[in-house]
């Protein structure tokens, strides 16, 4: 039987702002037995268990990045697990800073484990007896069965002068599968390290932002927030995210055949408005156009 490699985003919003109708960063890759899980949203354990998927199957977690949208459901996937009393090994990937991260989570699960279901004398499964932590360095490869991890940094945190140096990475990752190949960008702004990794890939998925319609909301929402910090968040969408022009220009560069829009960082971006987006997209990139809705399988 030929296996087919597909990818499910299984959260499609972007930001740490609640969305209505999308659930935070969280991406699914399938192939036969194997489930693994592209970055960890808040909800990803539901959405996963939503989507058909057991989250108990999920034996890998590469993380992108370490802004709070990607990685608010790590600490519910090991309790979860740790609730379970999972006995698989989970492997979570990610860049520099994701050993931290889970070094603190898994303290922070000695509480909950400590009590336990509430008997004396009890020795339940805890998640440091089965999570390991990778940390990842851009251009380093994983494989897990017959699927192929690469990764470049991006530069969601930095421009490409600035790369090498100390500090905070922002990771996109390439799969190639032996049917098809993806490359998942994560948060970025333009980058010419992540077009040369996406070259020829079947699927491109890649972030969407809306700068001026992203900072009215802000605007709206946030009516005292001091104008320096406005100006820093004008800064950073501009400089370390994709408009829809941009991601398409991305996409042709690479040569890729499909492109798969996430991150939608605004309700207003739905089914009545995508076809604009579409367009800008189309304005730069001549292949296959989707805006991704949660639970879409590609
Ligand atoms: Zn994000
Ligand atoms: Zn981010």
């Amino acid at each position: 039987m030929t296996l087919k490699t597909t990818f499910t985003t299984l959260g499609t919003a972007g930001g740490p702002v609640p969305k209505l109708k999308r659930a935070q960063p969280a991406h699914l890759i399938s192939r036969g037995d194997l489930r693994i899980l592209i970055d960890c949203g808040e909800g990803a354990m539901d959405q996963l268990q939503r989507s058909g998927t057991d989250f108990r199957k999920v034996r890998d977690i590469f993380i992108t990045h370490h802004h709070f949208d990607h990685i608010g459901s790590l600490f519910a996937c090991l309790g979860k697990l740790m609730m379970m009393q999972s006995k698989e090994p989970l492997n979570i990937y990610g860049p520099v800073g994701t050993q931290r991260i889970i070094d603190a989570l898994l303290t922070a699960c000695d509480v909950t484990w400590e009590i336990g279901l509430g008997f004396a004398g009890q020795n339940g499964v805890h998640p440091r007896d089965f999570v390991r932590v990778q940390e990842l360095s851009p251009g380093n490869k994983v494989e897990i069965e017959d699927i192929c991890f690469t990764c470049c940094e991006n530069t969601h945190f930095r421009s490409e002068e600035h790369f090498g140096q100390e500090g905070p990475v922002s990771l996109s990752y390439r799969i190639d599968a032996p049917d098809r190949s993806f490359v998942f960008t994560g948060d970025t702004g333009p980058c010419s390290a992540l077009e040369t990794m996406a070259k020829g890939v079947d699927v491109l998925v890649g972030e969407l932002m809306d700068i001026e319609k992203t900072m009215e909301r802000t605007r709206l929402q946030n009516p005292n927030m001091p104008a320096e910090r406005m100006e820093l968040m004008a800064k950073h969408m501009a400089e370390h995210h994709l408009v829809s022009e941009q991601l398409g220009e991305l996409a042709a560069r690479a040569g890729v055949r499909q492109v798969v829009a996430v991150h939608i960082p605004l309700d207003t971006i739905n089914a009545a408005t995508a076809p604009t987006y579409v367009e800008k997209i189309a304005s730069t990139f001549d292949g296959e156009i989707t805006i991704a809705n949660d639970f879409d399988v590609f």
